[in-house]
This record gives C-alpha cells, structure tokens and sequence, in this order.
C-alpha cells in the first residue's frame, strides 16, 4: 500500500476552488450547445399542451405525461374548452397514466379558468407583462415556480430561466459550492450571466434536461459527457481511478513524486492563471506509465503505433511521456488534447510549449521531493515566470543524461527559451 501525502485533501479541495465564486454558466451553455445543438423545446403540438404537459410532469416521469396526453382521443382531442367542460372524474381518467391524478385534474381545471381570462389566446397572453403572469399563475392551486416558469417559457415565449432538480444537481457536480436554496436566487444566477433571451434559455434548459438523462444520472455516466471538460466531479472520479491505478504500479517514491507533482501543478496553475483542473489530471497522469519496463514501453508503442525516433531508440527515458500520454486516453477516457498534449511534452520538452505544458514540465522538475541548488533556483524562477523556469527545468530533468545530448527537441526548447532562438551546443 502507497502513503498518501499530507495536504492531498486540501490539493483536492484547492482543485475544486476554481468554482466557488465563478459560475460561468455561459461556458456550460456552450458545451452543452456545442454538443447537443438545437433541441426545438418543449415536445407539444400546441401551448395548451405545454401548459398540461407541465402540470402532469410534476413528480412522474415524461413517458407518463406521454401516454395520458395520448389518452384525448380524436372525439374528444385535447384543448382548454374540453377540459373546461368535462367532468373533473372524466379528466381523471384520461390523465391517469400521469399518476397523482386526483390532484392533477384539480391543477389543470384550475390552470384552465386562468387561461380562459385571456380567451385561451396566446397573443392576448403574451400583451401582459411577464412579472404580472407569473404572479398570476404562482396563485394558481398547483403551479409552483418550475411548473409556472415553464408555461411562461415554453407555451408563451416569455425569458424566464426555468430551474428544476436536474440543474441543482448539475451545478453542484459542476463544483459550484453554496447553490441558493431559493428558486429565485438560483435562477437569478442564470438570468444575470445569460442576456434575456427565451429562445437561449429554452434550448439552455432543454440540453440539462437531456444530458441529465444521458448522462448526469443520479450515478453520473461521465465518459462522453460534454461537460467533462469543466466538471469537477468528473476530475474527482478520475482521480479516484488513477489514483488506485498508480498505488499498484508505481513503487512509494514515485507514486509520492506523482502527488507532489500534482500538488506543485495546481499551484503553478493558480499563480499563473491556467486551469488546474487540467493541470491536476496532467500531473497526475504524468508518469502513469513509469509502471512500465523496457520492453513493455516498446511493445505498447510497436501496439499503439507509437513512432520512436533515433535519439528514443537509444535512450528509453523519454518514452514513458509518450506512452503515458496514450494510457491516459485509452485507459482512463481523458480525451482533452491540452491534457494529452501535457503528458507527452513533460520529458522532452518541444519548441511550442503551452502553459499547461509548462508548468507540467516545471512541476516535475521542482516539486518538494527534489533536492539541490539548482532545483531551489527553478523554483524561485516558476514563481515569477514559466519561461524563465523552463530551461532550469530542462537541465534538471537532464541529470540522469550526465553530459550526454539531450533530446533535438530539448535542445530546440533551450534554445528559444534560453537564447532566444540561437544555436546552442548541446
Ligand atoms: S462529467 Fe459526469 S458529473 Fe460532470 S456533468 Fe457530466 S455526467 Fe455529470
């Protein structure tokens, strides 16, 4: 069994940080969107089938709501005048399959007589003023705040972000900490990020709906989930897995490198403004194939189609970066290319290094267990400026070398970052 270092609670807590006072619920949009596109909300055939499909929907699942709505016929097709006139034991029985239909019949014969105020009339609705609607409905037996948002949103057009339990649950996994208790205030989180715009917050709510049916389970199903990529669930179930991986493979030492190194990331992150959540997963996968010998790193990359040039071929060293970079793909879902592309670059180094990649390569190099004049000078130098580190960095990483070349790519890095591009010999 590995020791934990002290302090991995408090890494993992500081990883979550990056959410606590941002909610970027524009960012979320655009993954969402990005992936779902437009959803054409809400699934009815008229606004007085989403004023009943939102009534039948509270505390049942949608294929209930579908199969009562199916349950008005072609003699008595569904319509605010019908159910005005129809006994309220004939709507119960036509509405049945929705469940909790005693109460139900009672909601939609009470939504009904607020309807009918405005002739049933759609463009007679939408002359009010969208606070005096709510207010209207919020007095109608039946109709909280979702059911109200909804009718105003999706039957009349009305700008009104609709929050129901498949959002809260979203933000909480998302990492948003101290999610209001109101309704009000969450929707407010929303409706001040977000220009009011009916036809965004529409499809915005529809793709929660969605992916929380696809994906943000009550038990999340992450891998293929668009919000990966800014969920810090997800990063906490990832790094569950990784981390029980790496406790069996690596030895003590370099499974407590593997966690310093995470720990100097984040803070690396932090200071110089790039994610940490990516620098938390590319720390942490940096070395997961360290586990790896020889011969085994060359049979995964002669599997993997993995190519190794000339200076590879005779120093193994760098390889594990490379293979690394694979595994964290194929074996732990990681499918973010800054991730990836951090992974491989952290041995060698290249010409065009990203932060991510930077501070990485950084983060292997200075973290606390590594000792020496030349590590506390690298050190110093991150906490200022990454491209001041780099080649510090490199050297450090280089000792196992003892004077011989490094990598060409190495040598191109030190060269930018070092000499400003010119020529050095190696
Ligand atoms: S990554 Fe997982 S936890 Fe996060 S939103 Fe997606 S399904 Fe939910």
């Amino acid at each position: 069994m590995k020791t934990e270092l002290q302090g991995e609670v408090t890494l993992a807590s500081r990883v979550q940080s990056r959410h606590r006072d941002m909610i970027n619920v524009s960012a979320v949009y655009y993954n969402l969107c990005s992936h779902y596109g437009n959803l054409n909300w809400w699934p009815a055939s008229s606004p007085y089938e989403v004023i009943v499909g939102a009534v039948l929907t509270q505390n049942t699942a949608w294929g209930n709501v579908e199969k009562a709505i199916a349950n008005f016929t072609y003699d008595m097709p569904l319509s605010p005048e019908l159910v005005e006139i129809i006994s309220t034991e004939e709507l119960i029985n036509i509405i049945r399959p929705a469940g909790f239909f005693n109460q139900k019949a009672m909601y939609l014969k009470a939504v009904t007589t607020w309807y009918k105020q405005y002739d049933y009339d759609v463009e007679t609705v939408k002359r009010q003023s969208l606070p005096a609607l709510r207010k209207e409905l919020l007095a109608v037996k039946g109709i909280g705040e979702e059911t109200a948002d909804s009718i105003l949103l999706y039957a009349f057009g009305f700008p009104t972000f609709v929050i129901d339990a498949y959002t809260r649950r979203l933000l909480t996994r998302l990492g948003y900490a101290n999610i209001p208790k109101k309704y009000d205030d969450v929707k407010t989180i929303f409706e001040t990020e977000l220009p009011l715009d009916a036809e965004l917050y529409n499809n915005y709510h529809a793709c929660i709906v969605i992916n929380a049916k696809e994906h943000c389970k009550s038990k999340p199903k992450c891998d293929g989930c668009p919000l990966s990529g800014v969920c810090d669930t997800f990063v906490q179930i990832k790094a569950n897995d990784i981390k029980s991986y790496l406790a069996e493979i690596l030895d003590d030492k370099r499974y407590k490198h593997t966690l310093a190194v995470c720990d100097t990331a984040v803070n690396l992150a932090q200071r110089h403004g790039v994610d940490t959540q990516k620098a938390f997963l590319a720390a942490l996968l940096h070395d997961c194939a360290r586990g790896l010998d020889t011969e085994q790193l060359i049979n995964y990359c002669d599997e993997h189609n993995i190519q190794l040039d000339d200076y590879m071929r005779n120093d193994i060293n760098p390889v594990h970066a490379f293979v690394g970079a694979d595994m964290a793909k194929q074996c732990f879902g990681i499918n973010d290319i800054d991730i990836l592309n951090a992974i491989s670059r952290h041995a060698i180094g290249c010409e065009e290094m990203t932060l991510l990649d930077k501070v990485i390569l950084v983060a292997d190099a200075t973290e606390p267990t590594r000792k020496g004049c030349d590590v506390d000078d690298a050190r110093l130098a991150a906490g200022i400026s990454l491209d001041k580190a780099l080649p510090l960095a490199m050297r450090i990483k280089s000792r196992y070398l003892e004077g011989r070349p490094m990598h060409p790519s190495s040598v191109k890095m030190l060269e930018k970052y070092m000499y400003g591009g010119r020529q050095i010999a190696n």
